[in-house]
């Protein structure tokens, strides 16, 4: 079967490896989300810096979800108390991605917003927090993690909530950008593979994987924003550049597309659970409520008599 993936709706697994053995010590992931950023991000009117902000939110979004074993949908949701209240992206398994954000319309946008950086957290988000969320679709397990708002980016929250969650060092960057109308959006994530044995691997072993974390954390953190965002550059030729001399396994890629998971009986499940009186005040004269979907934007008409024949109202 050939393949030919659009670099910029894709994840990338990748695994770094050192010395002769050329055991795997790090695993890494790249999102290029840049094509279902650009058409999720055409249906909402955010100012410039907002839309930078859920751009990155989607990216890191895709690249964190691509860690899931199993099906399910992961999610992003940040709550902030200055110009965005909320800021939400989720992915499921398959590589569905979704996201919005809820900003007060009245309160004036960052006249100093620097589109060469990352989004700056703490002049859109206030303080606030950031939760991570994994929902497993058939054995209805939940996880979530919260960290507060803390650091200047969503990938300093990604790579705090990483710390504060899980064993094995990770970190993560996200950068996006606006051009002639299409967005690039990419998050790039490394995590350390834990060394066989764990706490009592050989010494020998934990000295490779130190070694490791440590060369492979300075290559990422040499990466420019410019190369993050560089619409001629595939993301497996950052791969590459970054990280030659750790040779690089590429894995195959995973597709990612804009697609929301709303349907006309969603909305009416929805409906149906709410109090007649409040559907009342839901309704124009007529008896139809208008449904708009956060995420797509999707309109729906529906008439009151009709949610109040569905069972779920009872
Ligand atoms: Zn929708």
């Amino acid at each position: 079967m050939t393949v030919t993936p659009l670099s910029d709706s894709q994840i990338i697994p990748f695994y770094l490896t050192s010395g002769a053995e050329n055991i795997a010590l790090i695993r890494g992931r790249i999102a290029s989300v840049g094509k279902p950023a650009t058409t999720i991000l055409q249906r909402h009117a955010y100012p410039p810096a907002i839309a930078r902000m859920q751009a990155e939110a989607l990216a890191l979004t895709a690249c964190l979800a691509s860690t899931l074993k199993f099906d399910g949908i992961f999610t992003l949701q940040a709550k902030g108390d200055a110009l965005v209240r909320t800021l939400f992206a989720d992915m499921t398994s398959d590589g569905d991605l979704r996201g919005y954000a809820a900003f007060d319309a009245d309160a004036p946008s960052p006249d100093n917003d620097d589109p060469t950086l990352p989004a700056n957290v703490p002049q859109l988000m206030g303080s606030g927090h950031i939760a991570f969320t994994v929902d497993e679709g058939a054995t209805g397990g939940r996880y979530q993690g919260i960290v507060d708002l803390e650091g200047a980016t969503l990938s300093d929250a990604a790579t705090s909530w990483f710390a504060n969650s899980e064993q094995l060092d990770t970190l993560v960057v996200a950068a996006s950008h606006l051009q002639d109308q299409q967005w690039q959006a990419t998050a790039m994530m490394l995590q350390r593979i834990a060394t066989e044995g764990g706490e009592n691997g050989s010494a020998a072993e934990r000295d490779l994987s130190d070694d490791a974390w440590h060369t492979a954390k300075t290559l990422m953190e040499s990466l420019r924003f410019d190369e993050m965002v560089d619409p001629t550059l595939s993301p497996e030729a950052l791969i590459f550049r970054l990280f030659n001399s750790m040779e690089p396994h590429v894995a195959p890629v995973r597709e990612v597309r804009d697609k929301c998971r709303c349907s006309p009986q969603r909305v009416e499940n929805m409906l149906g659970q709410l109090d007649p009186a409040d559907l009342t005040d839901l309704a124009d004269e007529d008896g139809q409520i208008e449904i708009i979907c956060e995420f797509c934007k999707t309109k729906r008409q529906i008439r009151t008599d009709e949610i109040a024949a569905s069972p779920t109202s009872q």
